[in-house]
């Protein structure tokens, strides 16, 4: 119950999971499910032409995985080992949530919020697993910032907690990658610190998105990062200040959250600068591992 986008045979498909294998689910949803007004695999290229369609849901899941597991004619969908997964899909907005792990607030000195505290990325920072972290050495502290992305499926405009959920497609990874001394800065002069956290190629997410059905309600999963190798941070969303409802009901209060949106829910403690030629890994069992290089580009 989770979908990726991937390159197959050079064009764009989503490859869905059964198992411990993965299936070409654009391929096989259009032969399993004809009865549409254009054919499925024509317009349902990535994890957010999924979503935006408002079949990314377990009904849709099953019927289409049901099927490639049974009938031999499909065999031809299996794909080979773990595919190589690109930028999920590129969402339309990137909310995302600080001081939100109790223990991250005390590491910068910061109050406890009494409310979620939320600011936007740019969707253009937005790159797929394996593609590098690249930045001027001039920006000076750089971080790495692991985090769970939630996926909105349903338009939210002023959710409740209670409903918040039934607006949820599923959960992915994200890297709130932060120029921090610029960030500093900017608050230190009371500027917003939209462009520290949206220089191009600070947001990788993935590698896939998960059906929320992976997950408990409410959402208890670890979160992992490691650099190099060794871990930076390890947490979970159990300690989260603010849960994913809220969140939901707190962003959707101001703004409309439409399919495809993201929210990352905030970093927990670890954060540390990043150098030239580090390799970043944020890890969940149920999602997997979101691994980035890092490029440092010399000033001039
Ligand atoms: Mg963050």
């Amino acid at each position: 119950m989770r979908f990726g986008s991937v390159l197959w045979n050079g064009t764009p498909v989503i490859a869905a999971s059964l198992g411990s294998r993965w299936f070409n689910f654009t391929v096989a949803a259009a032969r399993v499910l004809p009865n549409d007004s254009m054919p499925f695999s024509e317009r349902i290229r990535d994890v957010g032409d999924l979503i935006r369609s408002g079949r990314f849901t377990e009904e849709t899941y099953r019927k289409v995985a049901d099927r490639v597991a049974a009938d031999s004619a499909l065999a031809d969908c299996w794909l080979e080992g773990t595919p190589a997964f690109t930028l999920p899909w590129r969402p339309g907005k990137v909310i995302a949530i600080g001081r939100n792990y109790a223990a991250h607030v005390a590491e910068f000195d910061n109050q406890l919020p009494k409310e979620p505290i939320f600011f936007a990325k740019a969707n253009s920072a937005c790159i797929g697993p394996g593609e590098p972290v690249c930045f001027n050495a001039s920006l000076g502290r750089v971080d790495h910032e692991g985090e769970l992305g939630v996926v909105i499926g349903k338009r939210a405009c002023r959710a409740s907690e209670a409903d918040a959920m039934a607006h949820v497609a599923g959960y992915t990874l994200v890297n709130d990658v932060t120029a921090r001394d610029m960030q500093r800065a900017a608050m230190a002069e009371g500027n917003p610190w939209f462009c520290a956290k949206s220089v191009d190629t600070f947001c990788p997410l993935g590698p896939v998105v998960a059906l929320p059905g992976l997950f408990p309600e409410p959402v208890e999963t670890p979160l992992e990062v490691r650099v190099n190798g060794e871990t930076r941070q390890r947490s979970g969303t159990d300690r989260l200040i603010f849960g994913v409802p809220r969140l939901i009901a707190a962003v959707s209060r101001f703004i409309t959250l439409e399919p495809g949106d993201l929210i990352a829910t905030g970093t927990p403690e670890g954060v540390s600068p990043l150098r030239d030629g580090d390799v970043m890994e944020v890890i969940n069992p149920v999602i997997g591992t979101l691994s980035n290089p890092v490029r440092v580009v010399a000033e001039g």
